[in-house]
Order: C-alpha cells, then sequence, then structure tokens
C-alpha cells in the first residue's frame, strides 16, 4: 500500500496532467487551436532544505523562504518548515512552438507570444487549480506568486527582484540549472513556463543531480558557446549575464508591432529568442533531450 505522501504526489501529478490535457490549456488561436502547452513534469524539495538558507544572497533579501510564502497565506499558525515542500511544475513548450521559435529571429513566432500571453490562464490557473484540490484533500497550499503583498520591484544588484522565483524553486527541486541568459536548463532545455506551490505536507525530494547555480551552460562550466548571446536582438547578453533593462525595454517596444500583426494579441509581449536555437534550448547541451 502507498504511504499517504506517495499517493498524494500522485494524485497531485495525475491532476496537473488532467488539467493541461483540457480545455484550458489552449493557445486562444481561432485558426489554429492548440495546446498551449506540452505534458508538465515536476520536482520538490523540503521547505527545510538548506538551499532556502541561501536564497535571499541569490534572488535578493524580499525573496521569500517557503515558510515565509505559507505564512503570508496562513499568517500565526506556528506552521514550521519540516512539513512543508515546494512543489513546482514545468510546462515545455509545445514542438510546434519550439519549432516556430528556432525559424524565428529579430522578433518571436506567434506562437511562442500566444503562450507568453495566456501562460496566466494555463499555468497559473493550473497552480490554483491545484491548490484548489489539495484543499480539497484537508491539504493547505500556497501559490506563492498569488499571495497578496506578492510583488516585483527594482533591485540594485539584480535590477528586477520579485518575493518568489518559479526559476529558483526549481533549482531547489532538481529541475535544472541556470544560463548565461538566466533561463534555466532543464531536461527538456529553456523552452518551458515554470509554476509552484508550497504545500504542508512531507513529499519525497527529487534529487539534485548538480552542485552549481550554471552548471548546464555551455559558457559557465567550459568558457564557449555563447549562442544566446547572438540570438538576443537587444544586445541584453554578453558575459557578463543578462541586461533586464534592455531586454525589458526590447519586451515593451514589441507590444505595439505585436498588436499589428496579431489583433486578437494585443497588449501582449515577449521575446524568448535566447531560449531557442541554441545549445540549452531543447536539452542539456551534451545530453539527449530526456
Ligand atoms: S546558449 Fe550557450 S551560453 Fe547561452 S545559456 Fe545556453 S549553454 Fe549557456
Ligand atoms: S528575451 Fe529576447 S531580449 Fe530578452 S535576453 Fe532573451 S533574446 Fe534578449
Amino acid at each position: 500500500m502507498p504511504s499517504p505522501e506517495f499517493d498524494l504526489k500522485t494524485r497531485f501529478e495525475d491532476e496537473a496532467r488532467l488539467f493541461m490535457r483540457g480545455p484550458d490549456n489552449d493557445n486562444r488561436s481561432k485558426t489554429n487551436p492548440e495546446p498551449a502547452f506540452a505534458e508538465p513534469f515536476f520536482g520538490y524539495c523540503p521547505a527545510s532544505d538548506h538551499y532556502w538558507e541561501t536564497v535571499k544572497e541569490a534572488a535578493g533579501q524580499d525573496h521569500w523562504t517557503p515558510l515565509e510564502a505559507f505564512q503570508k497565506a496562513f499568517p500565526g499558525d506556528g506552521a514550521g518548515p519540516g512539513g512543508l515542500t515546494v512543489a513546482v511544475i514545468v510546462c515545455p513548450q509545445t514542438k510546434a512552438t519550439v519549432a516556430d521559435q528556432k525559424k524565428a529571429s529579430g522578433f518571436p513566432a506567434e506562437r511562442w507570444i500566444r503562450s507568453r500571453f495566456f501562460h496566466d490562464q494555463v499555468v497559473s490557473k493550473l497552480c490554483s487549480h491545484l491548490a484548489g484540490r489539495l484543499a480539497a484533500r484537508g491539504v493547505r497550499a500556497v501559490v506563492p506568486d498569488q499571495v497578496e503583498g506578492f510583488g516585483t520591484f527594482p533591485h540594485p544588484r539584480f535590477q528586477i527582484a520579485s518575493n518568489w522565483s518559479h526559476r529558483h524553486a526549481a533549482f531547489a527541486a532538481g529541475l535544472g540549472t541556470f544560463g548565461l541568459c538566466d533561463a534555466l536548463i532543464t531536461r527538456v532545455g529553456k523552452a518551458h513556463r515554470l509554476g509552484s506551490l508550497v504545500i504542508e505536507s512531507r513529499l519525497e525530494p527529487t534529487p539534485r543531480p548538480y552542485e552549481k547555480p550554471y552548471e548546464y551552460c555551455l559558457f559557465h562550466s567550459a568558457g564557449r558557446c555563447r549562442k544566446c548571446v547572438g540570438r538576443c536582438p537587444a544586445g541584453a547578453l554578453s558575459p557578463a549575464g543578462h541586461d533586464k533593462t534592455l531586454c525589458g525595454g526590447f519586451l515593451d517596444a514589441a507590444v505595439p508591432r505585436i498588436k499589428e500583426l496579431y489583433p486578437d494579441l494585443a497588449g501582449a509581449y515577449g521575446c524568448g529568442l535566447c531560449q531557442s536555437a541554441v545549445p540549452c534550448g531543447e536539452r542539456i547541451p551534451g545530453r539527449a533531450r530526456a
């Protein structure tokens, strides 16, 4: 008989897959409707893991620990980190989206913009749906970037920071390491969107098969590649890393052109060119796509 934790994890993942096979995972295209994202996969990290002691140094002092995120939603009940787990969901871009984006240069492909624009209605909704399903079983859970008080803000070292980073949660949960462009290199590369929850249950951790934050990036590990630098139309990438101000400027400037090209995507922004047609676009460099 499976342990209650195993059963909860299995149900959590089954419900996530079911949701992503349903009508909410939709790219909202009138001419070519199709799923916005491919089948998700998962990673888990206890809130008591030592990584969380360093997350404020890695992501900014205002980044919450899992316990802090949980206490924002459930203040004053004395929960400790020992009973909490961070669950991270990787929603890969579809093969069609990746193929289109690989062909794009200077401006992102429509499919990429579409999945970026409707991310909130798919991945964020998936996370709130899962939190609701857990609550129905009597298990409390919080989606940190949906908690009141969550925000993004200017940061002297990181240019822009927030109270919760799905990427740092995914790193902690064994799902991948960072690239020169800041995106997370996972077993399906960088073409994905992430969601995460803090769950009041001890779920078995996912092994973290790396030690360094940039271990999978060829530039950081071997001093070569820089392919993402050449893909960036904004000059936002260099050996010094990701200039979020230049990147954000390009994204803002793309908004009117996107509206002109695709009127139903008015208000959308996106780019992600550095996440495709590069050695880490669809896999961990040097390894088969898993
Ligand atoms: S394209 Fe190359 S340099 Fe850029 S993040 Fe990927 S592995 Fe690193
Ligand atoms: S998202 Fe676009 S603008 Fe931003 S760093 Fe990547 S390629 Fe450059």
